[in-house]
């Protein structure tokens, strides 16, 4: 089947699934529950696990423009299905991009299937940078010794395959290695579910990494290798997921007032009715549209190899930001029942706030641009990294 045809396929298996189980089961999901493994053994059959794995290793390789596009239709049901399958095929990447044939060979059939769920374990308490990390590792005789804690991790209770990025202890300046460790390995453990006000759904947890031992060939790429370009060629991938989700959710949100309005009286009168119910639903729909134009010229952009990191970054902050606007809006056309928690429109308040923190955050990568703007652009900012790559065309899925 062609490429466009299979993703094509996928997109419409998804919106069905969305529609007949992911937002019934949202519904009457209990509280702390995590997606039930029904629906998770569909997303694997569907193929969802290996969308950015070459069809060699069992996934279907496919392209930015199909994977924005699925990446939109799972955000439209909720973004923490999104969060759930691409901080897995972030690991994807990273193996695709930097893993040795060995590692290829060990994981990637694995992964695309979803026999193995992966996490990212990157965020610590002392933030992103390298330089602060406290979780290191070191050589003892053959093998490598990891200690610290990773504060945030995304399917943390359900992974079988942490990648966990360490500074290396010892070398000069801000080396680091990812280290692909098993989840039943001695050593790491999973902390408690960290409660939050979103994406309740899938697991988020810290990591603890105590006298962890893992073998050499076992570090991403090699013990030789500095992960650090490797962390930075898989970012303008993610600004587009980011895109790709705000899409989503905006859409919902778009939807769920819609039908608010034809539905709900406000004295004799249906709200639809009210000239300015119209004009806020028409703003909104507007919003949606400019969010998707922006997700296709992008996704487009990113396949044919054009993309600037700096865009990338801008449409990350400008289409989460209006994304929040048009769930806020919705919020609003539900009136007091809008604030209640147990509608939809709720959920959706509550989650798309995730997106302006999640990845980077949008003020970090204003402070880029701005930095950029006054020619004081840091040589390890992530634009400035980004776009270096960019230019080299590595980028990748
Ligand atoms: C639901 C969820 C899922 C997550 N999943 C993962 C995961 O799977 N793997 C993982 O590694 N991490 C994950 N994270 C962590 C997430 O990526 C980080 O929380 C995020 O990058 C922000 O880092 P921080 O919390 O350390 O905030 P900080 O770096 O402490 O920043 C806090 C705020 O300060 C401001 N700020 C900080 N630095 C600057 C700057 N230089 N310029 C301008 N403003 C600045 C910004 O407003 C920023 O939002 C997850 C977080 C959440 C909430």
């Amino acid at each position: 089947m062609e490429k466009q045809e299979e993703a094509q396929e996928m997109g419409q298996s998804i919106a069905k699934l969305v529609n007949r189980e992911i937002i019934p089961w949202l519904k009457i999901r209990a509280h702390n529950e995590l997606i039930p493994d029904s629906i998770i053994s569909q997303l694997k059959s569907m193929g969802l696990f290996g969308v950015n794995i070459p069809d060699e290793y069992g996934g279907s390789g496919l392209g930015s423009q199909s994977i924005a596009r699925i990446v939109r239709e799972l955000s439209r049901g909720s973004i923490a299905f999104a969060s759930l399958i691409f901080s897995h095929c972030k690991v994807n990447s990273y193996l695709c991009n930097g893993g040795t044939d060995e590692q290829k060979c060990q994981w990637l059939p694995k992964l695309a299937s979803g026999e193995v769920i992966a996490a990212h374990a990157l965020t610590e308490s002392t933030g992103k940078a390298v330089a602060n990390f406290t979780t290191t590792i070191w050589e003892d005789g053959d093998r490598l010794v990891l200690d610290g804690c990773k504060s945030f991790v995304t399917n943390a209770a359900t992974a079988g395959l942490y990648a966990v990025v360490a500074k290396r202890e010892g070398q000069e300046g801000s080396l680091c290695s990812i280290a692909l460790i098993k989840n039943d390995t001695v050593g790491l453990t999973i902390g408690k579910e960290i409660e939050r006000i979103g994406l309740q759904e899938v697991s988020l947890a810290p990591i603890v990494l105590s006298d962890c031992y893992v073998a050499k060939k076992d570090i991403l790429g090699g013990w030789d290798k500095d992960a650090a370009s490797l962390l930075a060629c898989v970012r303008p991938a993610a600004r587009l997921n980011y895109v790709a989700r705000a899409a989503g959710i905006a859409v919902r949100a778009f939807e769920e007032a819609n039908t608010f309005v034809h539905n709900k009286y406000s004295g004799q009168r249906l709200l639809i009715d009210i000239p300015m119910v119209r004009l806020r639903l028409a703003e909104m729909r507007a919003k949606v549209s400019c969010i998707d134009m922006i997700l296709r010229d992008l996704s487009r952009q990113l396949e044919e190899g054009k993309v600037e990191m700096i865009d990338a970054s801008a449409a990350k902050v400008y289409c989460t930001k209006t994304a929040g606007e048009v769930v806020r809006s919705a919020v609003e056309l539900h009136g007091g029942s809008g604030y209640a928690s147990n509608l939809p429109i709720g959920k959706l308040y509550r989650d798309v706030e995730a997106l302006s923190i999640v990845g980077t955050p949008n003020d970090i990568i204003l402070s880029d641009i701005s930095d950029i703007l006054l020619g004081l652009e840091a040589s390890g900012s992530e634009i400035t990294v980004g776009i270096a790559l960019c230019k080299g065309g590595h980028y990748e899925y």
